[in-house]
């Protein structure tokens, strides 16, 4: 069995309302999304940026600062 109910209790009511609108909770429970950066799986604990995208995919990105820093550096270079 997994161990999920011990990761919700760390994270965000937010994010899960966000997510669940999204309908991306059973892709994160079942590990199917990755960082956009490092191609980690995301966690509930590891989400540090999420980013709809029109065509109703979901651009993760985790929490190590150098993800965070290279996703941000990304988007300048794509303007
Ligand atoms: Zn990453």
């Amino acid at each position: 069995m997994k161990k999920q109910e011990r990761v919700l209790a760390v994270f965000d009511e937010e994010l899960i309302n966000l997510l669940g609108s999204l309908n991306e909770l059973p892709k994160i429970e079942s590990g199917e999304r990755f960082c956009n950066i490092c191609n980690d799986t995301i966690l509930f604990n590891n989400i540090s940026i999420i980013v709809p995208q029109e065509d109703k995919k979901v651009i993760y990105v985790c929490n190590k600062p150098s993800c965070v820093e290279a996703y941000s550096l990304k988007q300048d270079g794509t303007k």
